[in-house]
């Protein structure tokens, strides 16, 4: 008999397992899928480390958090800094003097706030000719953030791409995740420590798991009853409204369909991360796996003429296929409350990680969550 059945290997599983472990308790962790690591699972093709299901950048300020991830692998000093293409224009990323200087070809950070705010009081304007005094949707907010050049150019095609949505139709808090800033910065985060993992994310998942036993290829709803009865407790880390049987219906997800490729090339694109920003290039960015990895020197270079990409074409959900984003509006938002309430209840399982607790959790996130998650299981 086991301490804990654990659905889902990805991150929130296995940290669960890993310090469960340690405190002594019998785990077993299952997932359908045919190897640990979840979303964050990285496998090397041509001397190169692929990240599976698109770019994993890790970036925190919770120290307790870095320090722990650290624990398990040595990170190196990437710093994500996305070029954005719009039509035949580059952009840097996130919105900073660069940006702001490649638009319009202010060089100060007063001309460039003047800029702004001048496109900021026309979106206000229009705004309150409505009678709307707050952003209400993603649309709003960004306007009145950046303005109209900002948005038309870098926002607006790649978002409605993204969601299968019009921006006025979606959250507002979906953009607030990006900085804004007047600086030369291309920093795409705030937080203060930010890298990959020296040999990808799977090495780490593999160390978490290394004491624990692990059953792939294992859909949990096969054998639900059966699975169940092997542990006091169940970890449930997949759909909450699967899990419910879709009594009050389903949650809403955004689906992705990632195209990889090898190139005969040893620098594709020059860029881990290259966003197409117009509405019309189907897919929303390219990633070119190298450049994560190795930075310049000849010793630290990688394979010499070849290089591996990924383009990342967002996708409706449906279900069978995979759940990446949780549409986290208010609808939706309401509908999880509903399953939640239940889950509350329940004393033998525990609900865990980005699907089950639906909500855009990045790594960092999951790995506080899930920490604090078996410290209070384990005491
Ligand atoms: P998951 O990784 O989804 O793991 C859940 C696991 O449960 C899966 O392996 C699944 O197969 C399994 N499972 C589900 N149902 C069942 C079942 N019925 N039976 C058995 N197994 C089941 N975060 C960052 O910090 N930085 C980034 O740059 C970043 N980029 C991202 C890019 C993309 C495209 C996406 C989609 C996410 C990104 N994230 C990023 C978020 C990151 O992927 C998540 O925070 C993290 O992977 C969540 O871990 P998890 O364990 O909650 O979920
Ligand atoms: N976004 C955008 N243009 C870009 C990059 C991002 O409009 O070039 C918007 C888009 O709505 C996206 C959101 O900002 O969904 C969050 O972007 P992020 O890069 O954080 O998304 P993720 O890596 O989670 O897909």
């Amino acid at each position: 008999m086991y301490d804990y059945l654990i659905v889902g290997a990805g991150l929130f599983g296995a940290v669960f397992a890993c310090e469960a472990g340690r405190a002594g308790k019998r785990c077993l962790v299952i997932d359908k899928r045919p190897h640990v690591g979840g979303n964050i699972y990285t496998e090397e093709i041509v001397g190169i480390n692929v990240h599976k299901y698109g770019a994993h950048i890790f970036h925190t300020s919770d120290k307790a958090v870095w320090d722990y991830m650290n624990s398990f692998a040595e990170f190196n000093r990437y710093t994500n800094s996305p070029v954005a293409r719009y039509k035949d224009e580059l952009y840097n990323l996130p919105f900073n003097m660069n940006t702001f200087h490649e638009l319009w070809g202010v060089r100060t950070p007063e001309e460039a706030a003047r800029m702004i705010e001048g496109q900021r009081l026309e979106a206000l304007e229009e705004m309150r000719s409505r009678g709307v005094t707050e952003p209400g949707n993603l649309k709003e907010q960004a306007l009145c953030l950046a303005g109209r050049d900002i948005y038309e150019k870098l926002i607006e095609g790649y978002t409605e791409k993204q969601w299968g949505r019009r921006a006025s139709e979606l959250p507002a808090f979906i953009i607030k995740r990006l900085p804004f800033r007047f600086t030369y910065d291309n920093n795409y985060f705030n937080d203060r420590y930010q890298g990959i993992p020296e040999g990808g994310y799977t090495g780490i998942i593999d160390k978490m798991l290394e004491r624990t036993e692990v059953r792939l290829s294992t859909d949990f709803f096969r054998d639900r009853e059966g699975l169940s009865e092997l542990a006091d407790k169940l970890v449930f880390t997949g759909m909450i409204d699967e899990f419910y049987d879709y009594r009050f219906g389903e949650l809403e997800y955004r689906s992705l369909r990632f195209e990889t490729e090898v190139l005969d090339t040893g620098n594709f694109q020059g860029n881990a991360v290259v966003n197409y920003t117009e509405y019309e290039v189907p897919y929303t960015r390219i990633i070119e796996h190298r450049h994560f990895e190795f930075f310049g020197s000849s010793s630290e270079a990688g394979p010499a003429d070849r290089t591996v990409i990924t383009k990342e074409y967002p996708a409706p959900f449906k279900r069978g296929e995979e759940p990446y984003y949780p549409v986290n509006d208010e609808a939706n938002n309401g509908l999880y409350e509903k399953y939640r309430e239940l889950a509350e209840r329940e004393d033998r399982v525990i609900f865990g990680g980005r699907l089950s607790e639906y909500k855009y959790y990045d790594m960092h996130q999951v790995v506080r969550k899930a920490l604090e998650c078996v410290n209070r299981e384990i005491r």
